[in-house]
Order: structure tokens, then C-alpha cells, then sequence
């Protein structure tokens, strides 16, 4: 690759960032940092009525914990308003767009015709000059009547493109209308500052979502009237949508939640980006890759040309694998966070760190962890099944007999698993007789890994109260 590559990712800020664009944006980082090239952030806040801070707030946070670090940016396109504005101006002059006053009642009324005739609604270009042609009569300014500004699209000819993803696309200049290119209120709309950005930031490679196919060939005559014949187009890479469970698009309404909830939920930010990752694109049969892997391999191919389905049960096992790989400091700090956002307080320390190690490798997720590891800092509920199932008669001696030898001895793995020994042989007990009801009485359930090893983990004085009333 010749020029410098530089790639944007360019969310409007009318809700979250959703799963399609935080997979879109991950291509364009991970193409840009495979060229070595660069990697642009912008806002797309010209939709007044729906754009937030919020939302701007949601999108940072979550490019930050994805990782996606953009070499420039956030740049909003509300503040680059006089730039949009004199490019206006200039095309006006040169003829490649044009003012135009019809009314909303009027461009129904043309609308209404065009249906009646069976025709397909297309702007009517009464407002587009031409030479000998006799335009409407311009408003009087006193009317009120505000004007929009509209480009003057080919009227013959095809546009053509090979897209990165879904190969060469043609669509007739005859399908399309003279997009209106600036409102009355002096706010761009998206086809066109979007090309003026592009063109402004030399954007040499797009990835997006399909749903801008439509765009592409306005953008395209937009782009050549701006730029010039002769320069360069970015090319484009439209990525297929992603399915819901169901096979239907993902949707606020349907299963699509923001990118921080998955962080809430207790997903690692590799594990996303390795799940979003494949989700469009391939390499051989890899799975699990770091992002180092990614940036090496994602060279613009292998991009899928039909739609992904999300799977959460696949993306549950891509964070399993991350979490047993993690490191047990950082998972300790997420738990505690997690543990925090229940209102249980747990210290960050090496303490917590091994409750991580020794239950990662059964959670999916650090909300599963933390479900774990709340016994050791919140008090449990045994249930009434299990305490009638494992709480006999016949062990209660036994269980006495371990209170008074755990009180004693040495509180490390070895200690209680002596005192454990200890008891098993005076009361002649099988092991899971006697480390069930512990396990019950002191974690609340009957499924852990080791008992000893689980309950050295615990402070002393928790086990025997919770061993107290037998
Ligand atoms: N603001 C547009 C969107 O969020 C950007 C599309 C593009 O990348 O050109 O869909």
C-alpha cells in the first residue's frame, strides 16, 4: 500500500455504541494499525433532535475499554460548520449544487403526482438551474420560506465501486435524486459532511455498515464534485449487519445492548474484541487470537459477505478462555467492582487474587465470579433442601469435632486439610459426608472446588460462626 492509510470510525451520538459500529470501528483500528497508518475519531452530531453528550460520553468510554485508541479525534462535525458551509458556497458557484425553496406541502404535492402516475418519488429538480431554463420565482424574504441547499447529482451514468467486502457495485444515476445537502437551519446532512470529512481528512479506507450502501453512490458524485475528477476515492468496505438469536437484525429492541453493558455484565474487553473480530471476518480456523495477531493479519480480505449471527453462548466461551488466561491481580479488581456494585465491600489484595485463581476456570464471565466469591464477604443462605439432604444426625459429632480442631489449627490449606483427616478417621467418615454439610454451612451451596483449599481462603473466625450453630 502506496498512500498512508488512514481509517475513521464516525458514530453519531444518538445512543450507544452499538455492536456493528464497535466492530466496524475495530476493523478500521486494526487495518490502520496494520498499514501503520492512522486512525481518526469523529462525532456525527448534526442530528440535533437526537444527538447527547451522553451518548458522545458512552461512545468515549467505550472506545477507551475497548481499546481502540484513535490517533485523532474525537473530532465533531457541529464544529466544523463554516468548513461545510464554504464548501457550499463554492460548489453554488461552480454549478454542482443549488438552492432550493419548495415548500414541505409542495415536495408532498410532487410526491402525491408521482405516485399517482406510478412513478417512483424523486425530487422533481424544479429549483436546478440549467441554461434557458426559467426557475420558480425565489420566495419574498419576508415569507419566511427558508431554502435548502441541494446537490446537483448526474443526471446520466452509472456509479460504480469495488467494494473491500462485497465486490463490485453499480447503481444507475437514474435511481437517485439531488440530495439535499444542507438544511434551512445552516446544519449540514450526514452524505455530505461525511464527504467532506473524508475528503478533509484524507480517509483513504471506509468500513461500515451495509445499511450505507445506498449512501455510497451520493457520496461518491459528491466526493468527485468536491475533489475533482482525477482524486482519489477511499474505498469503501460495507459490512454485513448483525443477526440476533432469531435471524433477525439486532435491534435496542432486540438483544442489541451498548458495549458497557457487556462490561457490566462481566465481559473482558479482549474477549469482545476477539468475539466482534471474527464476527465478519476470518483467518484460516483461528478462534482465539490476541489483538498483536489481529492488527498482523487483518489486511482488508477475509471479510465475510453475508450476515453474522450473534451468539452469546460463543461469546461466553471466548471470555471463559480469556478469564483463565487473566491475570489474577486484575481479576481481583473487577470482582471487587462487581462486588462493590452490590453493595459488598471486598479489598483488592492477594487474597482476593487467590479466590480468583482458584475459581476462574469455572465462570464465564467476572459477574460469575463474583457470584462465587460474594460468600466470602456477604453472609450465605443454605438453603432448607440442602441443609435437610447434608446436615444429619449422624454427622453432627463429626462436624463439632472439625469446628474445634479448625479453631486450633494452622490456617492454611495443609492445616485444614489435617484437621479434616483428622476427623474423617476418628468418626470413621467418608470424606463427602463430612465435606458436604461444611461446605453447605459455610458457602451457602454444595458444588466448590476443593473444600480444604476453598476454606483456607476464608478468615477463621467466618468458619466458625458460620459452623456455630450445629
Ligand atoms: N454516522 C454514520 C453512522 O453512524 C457513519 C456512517 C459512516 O461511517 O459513514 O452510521
Amino acid at each position: 500500500m502506496t498512500a498512508t492509510v488512514r481509517t475513521r470510525i464516525a458514530p453519531s451520538p444518538t445512543g450507544f455504541l452499538h455492536l456493528g459500529t464497535a466492530r466496524t470501528a475495530l476493523y478500521s483500528w486494526a487495518f490502520a494499525r496494520h498499514h501503520g497508518g492512522r486512525f481518526v475519531l469523529r462525532i456525527e452530531d448534526t442530528d440535533l433532535a437526537r444527538s447527547t453528550q451522553e451518548s458522545v460520553d458512552q461512545i468515549l468510554a467505550s472506545m477507551r475499554w475497548l481499546g481502540l485508541d484513535f490517533d485523532e479525534g474525537p473530532i465533531y462535525q457541529m464544529q466544523r460548520l463554516d468548513r461545510y458551509h464554504a464548501v457550499v458556497e463554492q460548489m453554488i458557484a461552480a454549478g454542482t449544487a443549488y438552492r432550493c425553496w419548495c415548500t414541505p406541502d409542495e415536495l408532498d404535492a410532487m410526491r402525491e403526482a408521482q405516485r399517482a402516475r406510478g412513478e417512483k418519488t424523486l425530487y422533481d429538480r424544479r429549483w436546478r438551474p440549467a441554461p434557458g431554463k426559467v426557475l420558480p420565482p425565489v420566495p419574498d424574504p419576508g415569507s419566511g420560506v427558508q431554502p435548502v441547499v441541494r446537490f446537483a447529482n448526474p443526471t446520466d451514468g452509472i456509479v460504480r465501486w469495488d467494494d473491500l467486502v462485497k465486490g463490485p457495485i453499480a447503481i444507475s444515476n437514474h435511481e437517485i435524486d439531488d440530495l439535499i445537502i444542507l438544511r434551512p437551519d445552516g446544519v449540514p446532512t450526514y452524505n455530505f459532511a461525511v464527504v467532506v470529512d473524508d475528503w478533509d481528512m484524507a480517509i483513504s479506507h471506509v468500513f461500515r455498515g451495509d445499511e450505507h450502501i445506498n449512501n455510497t453512490p451520493w457520496q461518491i458524485n459528491i466526493f468527485r464534485a468536491i475533489a475533482g475528477e482525477g482524486a482519489p476515492l477511499p474505498q469503501f468496505g460495507h459490512c454485513p449487519i448483525i443477526l440476533g438469536e432469531d435471524g433477525l437484525k439486532l435491534s435496542k429492541r432486540r438483544g442489541a445492548v451498548s458495549i458497557t453493558a457487556y462490561e457490566e455484565a462481566g465481559y473482558l474487553p479482549e474477549a469482545m474484541l476477539n468475539y466482534l473480530a471474527r464476527l465478519g471476518w476470518s483467518h484460516g480456523d483461528e478462534e482465539l487470537f490476541s489483538l498483536q495477531q489481529m492488527v498482523q493479519w487483518f489486511d482488508g480480505s477475509h471479510l465475510a459477505k453475508s450476515p453474522a449471527q450473534w451468539d452469546p453462548a460463543k461469546l461466553a466461551w471466548v471470555n471463559a478462555q480469556y478469564l483463565k488466561q487473566a491475570d489474577d491481580q486484575r481479576l481481583a479488581a473487577l470482582v471487587a467492582a462487581q462486588l462493590a456494585g452490590r453493595g459488598v465491600g471486598a479489598a483488592v489484595d492477594d487474597r482476593l487474587a487467590a479466590m480468583c485463581a482458584l475459581f476462574k476456570d469455572r465462570c464465564n464471565t467476572t459477574v460469575d465470579l463474583a457470584d462465587w466469591l460474594q460468600m466470602y464477604f456477604a453472609p450465605v443462605s443454605p438453603s432448607a433442601a440442602d441443609l435437610s439432604t447434608h446436615l444429619s444426625d449422624a454427622v453432627r459429632p463429626a462436624l463439632v469435632a472439625l469446628r474445634d480442631r479448625l479453631a486450633e489449627c494452622p490456617w492454611d490449606r495443609p492445616g485444614i486439610a489435617q484437621a479434616l483427616k483428622d476427623t474423617l478417621a476418628e468418626h470413621r467418615l467418608k470424606m463427602p459426608l463430612l465435606a458436604m454439610p461444611l461446605r453447605v454451612l459455610v458457602c451457602g451451596r454444595v458444588q466448590t472446588p476443593a473444600v480444604d483449599a476453598v476454606i483456607a481462603l476464608f478468615d477463621r473466625g467466618t468458619v466458625l460462626a458460620r459452623l456455630q450453630h450445629i
